[in-house]
């Protein structure tokens, strides 16, 4: 469940037996980590009230959140508040970072596809280029975060992808371009959106090509609550001291479908660090390893907070 397509090559023993798939972005441990809580809580928890306990899949896309909260996650199982973990490479093993307000960038997918009558590469006046469009379209898209947002706010647009052309004789009818864009604010999210758009259609205009822009928005920006962060970080402060924990860590520009339950209710995203120089590789990597020396942090950190969020 929620692996990505990678063939694993950690080496280890406990790496993926199923070619081409392996769990690059330590989904299973953080499982592990919550059915440890989830025993320990059974057993011998001392709390008062109901726990949901929320395993959540598709991380990796179409994004699992949306999906539960669709099917009524909340009416279902009614929640207060709603936390979650995941490992981060990176970060010192077991630390925990914490941060109020915006957290992860929203995500959304663009593809642009410029339109031409194609023609023979001897006669280029008498087609329009859409090789020569995208190329000047790309350049064009880079000013969108360096001359119209804010420069104290943070977006990201990136060409990921470029394909057109079969032949080098042949002027193309059709040139592609995937894009990933990136915002930390609802607003700048807005703002790419609509610049995208007026950019491509300015500039296809310009090469005599017909653009057809599909913007889709994926996942929001991830926004922490104030007081249930407050509440998470003096559990973890209470767990593993002050040193053991960062405060208000930095925003991360990638995105996380939690978002959306933090959309539904107010609550916390929880980072919890896998290690840092060498072997610890970051996620999505095929050489990434999730750390079981944080299984019993995170499990405690999941006993704790339960035991003090539903305190008698
Ligand atoms: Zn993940
Ligand atoms: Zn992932």
């Amino acid at each position: 469940m929620d692996a990505l397509p990678i063939q694993e090559t950690s080496g280890q023993t406990w790496a993926s037996v199923h070619e081409g798939v392996m769990h690059a972005c330590g989904h299973d441990g953080h499982t592990t980590m919550l059915l440890a809580a989830a025993h320990h809580l059974a057993e011998r928890g001392e709390f008062s009230g109901t726990l949901h306990l929320i395993f959540q899949p598709a991380e990796e896309h179409p994004g699992g959140a949306k999906l539960m909260v669709d099917q009524g996650l909340f009416d279902k199982f009614p929640c207060d508040a709603v936390y979650a973990m995941h490992n981060m490479p990176g970060i010192v093993q077991g630390r925990l970072m914490f941060r109020e307000g915006p957290a992860m960038a929203s995500s959304d997918d663009v593809t642009v596809t410029l339109h031409g009558p194609g023609g023979h590469a001897a006669s280029p006046h008498r087609t329009a280029d859409p090789i020569v469009a995208a190329a000047a379209i790309v350049t064009a898209l880079q000013t969108i975060v360096s001359r119209n947002v804010d420069p104290q706010q943070a977006a990201v647009v990136t060409v990921g992808a470029f394909h057109a052309g079969s032949a080098n004789n042949v002027i193309p009818k059709v040139a592609r371009l995937e894009l990933s864009v990136r915002a930390l604010e609802p607003g700048v999210r807005d703002l790419l959106e609509q610049l995208i758009h007026t950019v491509v259609q300015g500039q296809a205009a310009s090469f005599g090509v017909r653009a057809v822009v599909d913007y889709r928005r994926d996942y929001p920006v991830l926004v922490n609550s104030k007081r249930e962060t407050e509440f998470a970080r003096a559990v973890g402060a209470e767990l593993l001291g002050e040193d053991g924990i960062e405060r208000q860590g930095p925003a991360i520009m990638g995105s996380e479908d939690f978002a959306v339950m933090l959309q539904q209710r107010p609550g916390s995203y929880v980072l919890i660090g896998n290690g840092t120089g060498d072997g610890s590789c970051m996620l999505h990597n095929a050489d990434y390893d999730f750390n079981d020396d944080n299984l019993h942090v995170g499990a405690a950190f999941w006993v704790r907070l339960t035991e003090r969020f539903l305190c008698n």
